[in-house]
């Protein structure tokens, strides 16, 4: 990403950083956690809070290492790891060889989400149900948060919106049904604007009819995936013109 990125580390030969902008988030998510747990003197609803935030932030990276990892075994390199305002992403090299490279590459996310959901709702559920009475109701708590963003990781990634994960299984598919990789990114582009428009119009119904402000981040994030729609269009479009005229040169 940008200058604003700071590197944690590498892990697997991947970069791992933040952007400036998944502070900002990370303090929010935080602070809301820790308002959670009213009755606790603050400073603990506070460690709590920080706790958590960084627990879930640590599933959107496990998310985007079953990408990167899965990538890898297609031969496709991950530069980064970046987490920023809207979550997370991992940056490919280059493009997947196959379409059904670019599916599996674009399912590993979700299904490893959905997988750590199950574990820790077996865990929080385990935890309660094993120690009853011994004052665990934080790791309870903790444990139902995390299977909680992992489930909404798995559902919400799956929306059909390229270039959200369901998106770029929609682009695999569409791809070994076209044999063209850039029709099927220019559908899968069109069918994503059109998720992300109705998110807007969703989003600012919603905020709208409940006068809470909370909802206008839906609308930023619409906004985002739109934008993000939009460029991958424009860029297939631009791609496709060179090509013509390469082909009309030669
Ligand atoms: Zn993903």
């Amino acid at each position: 990403m940008s200058r604003l990125t700071l590197t944690l580390g590498r892990v697997f030969d991947i970069r791992v950083g933040v952007h400036a902008s998944w502070l900002f988030v990370y303090v929010l998510l935080a602070v809301a956690l820790a308002n959670e747990l009213g009755a606790e003197p603050r400073p603990a609803a506070l460690a709590f809070g920080a706790l958590t935030a960084l627990a879930l932030f640590a599933s959107v990276v496990a998310h985007e290492f079953a990408h990167a990892l899965v990538a890898r075994r297609y031969g496709v390199k991950t530069s980064e790891i970046t987490l920023f305002l809207f979550g997370g992403v991992a940056t490919l090299e280059n493009e997947p060889p196959t379409p059904q490279a670019d599916a599996a590459i674009a399912i590993a996310g979700p299904a490893l989400s959905g997988l750590l959901a199950c574990a820790f709702f077996g865990a929080a559920f385990a935890i309660g149900h094993a120690f009853p009475g011994l004052g665990h109701g934080d790791a309870v708590r903790l444990a139902s948060y995390v299977a909680i963003a992992n489930a909404v990781l798995a559902v919400f990634n799956a929306i059909p919106a390229y270039p959200m994960d369901g998106g770029r299984v929609l682009r695999g598919l569409l791809w070994h049904r076209f044999r063209d990789p850039l029709a099927a990114t220019t559908i899968a582009a069109r069918v994503g604007m059109g998720f992300a428009l109705a998110f807007i119009v969703a989003a600012v119904l919603t905020a709208a009819a409940t006068q809470d402000a909370f909802y206008l981040w839906y609308l930023l994030l619409g906004t985002f995936l739109l934008h993000q729609g939009w460029s991958s269009e424009r860029t297939m479009r631009r791609i496709r013109a060179r090509d013509v005229e390469v082909g009309a040169a030669a």
